[in-house]
């Protein structure tokens, strides 16, 4: 396939194998659907649904890039980075993401201590009947158990009133390190992508060392256009990516029909002078 014809390029989304609420069948036929033309899964520090997404989508008819979203801890805050057309049978990568995920199960249940402490009772439990992956219980399912439970209307809320710094059902986590993350990546052969940069609390100064670090140690791209962006967003960080001479890369974190405003498939394209992260990774495509 031809990466230059490509627009319609879907490189990050959540399955049940972390905490999205589709299939990876589901969310194949789904990008399909949508006129997806490349497609990448990009689980939460696990790649365990890689295979059934690269069936599913060759089912489809559909080019495909392997992907990940890993859980950095950069200057206090949490950065996420995307890695995409790496071995997913790499060890070193494995071993690195188990490592990233150890922990989360203790994690889970301090966050639940700090609920009960606000009168909201098994929440542990609760959180852990909207879990596919029993590895990975993160922030979102018990997000969807206070919805669930009726404590608040919606994620959003949930979010806001219990799982942000400073909330009762917040406990801080220290994830992998920035130069981990891109060096498990590139080492596996894939190329790692900033995801979301707007949504980082970071002081200019902060988010420039972000971006030099992450230059520094082999990172070669930056989405600029995600369902985590304005308009105006993307203007700003397609000029981050040309100062910093990076690759830029388009995904919606679409993670379930019930609460994702972006579906699959239907940002905007990337801005025009900008070179997409998948002509770096012609030959990755499956
Ligand atoms: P965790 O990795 O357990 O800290 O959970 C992080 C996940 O929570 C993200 O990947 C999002 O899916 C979700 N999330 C974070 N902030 C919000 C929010 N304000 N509203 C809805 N979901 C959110
Ligand atoms: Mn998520
Ligand atoms: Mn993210
Ligand atoms: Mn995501």
């Amino acid at each position: 396939m031809n990466a230059r014809n490509i627009l319609n390029a879907d490189l990050h989304c959540h399955s049940v194998v972390s905490d999205g609420t589709l299939t990876p069948e589901a969310l194949a036929e789904r990008a399909r659907r949508n006129g997806v033309e490349l497609w990448a899964l990009t689980d939460h520090d696990e790649v365990g649904g890689q295979h059934r997404a690269a069936a599913a989508a060759r089912a489809q008819g559909m080019a495909y890039l392997s992907g990940a979203e890993i859980s950095v801890t950069f200057a206090g805050e949490t950065v996420h980075i995307v890695g995409l057309g790496f071995d997913p049978d790499n060890q070193a990568l494995q071993q690195g993401l188990a490592h990233t995920r150890g922990g989360r199960s203790e994690r889970a249940r301090e966050m639940a201590q700090g609920l009960a402490q606000v009168g909201i009772a098994g929440a542990y439990e609760g959180a852990l009947q909207f879990v596919g992956n029993p590895d990975l219980i993160s922030r979102t399912h018990f997000a969807r158990f206070l919805v669930e439970a009726g404590v608040c209307q919606d994620m959003h809320e949930v979010f806001r009133r219990f799982l942000t710094e400073g909330k009762p059902g917040y406990v801080p986590h220290r994830w992998a390190t920035l130069g981990n993350a891109v060096r498990w990546i590139c080492e596996a052969g894939g190329v790692a992508v900033i995801a979301h940069p707007a949504r980082y609390k970071f002081t200019a100064n902060e988010e420039y060392a972000l971006f030099a670090e992450f230059k520094a140690h082999g990172g070669r791209a930056v989405e600029v256009v995600t369902g985590s962006h304005t308009a105006q967003e993307y203007v700003k960080y397609a000029e981050t990516a040309r100062e910093f001479g990076l690759a830029a890369s388009r995904g919606s974190d679409f993670h379930s029909p019930d609460e994702s405003h972006t579906d699959l498939g239907t940002l905007p394209y990337l801005p025009g002078a900008l070179q997409p992260v998948w002509e770096l990774l012609e030959d990755r495509i499956q």
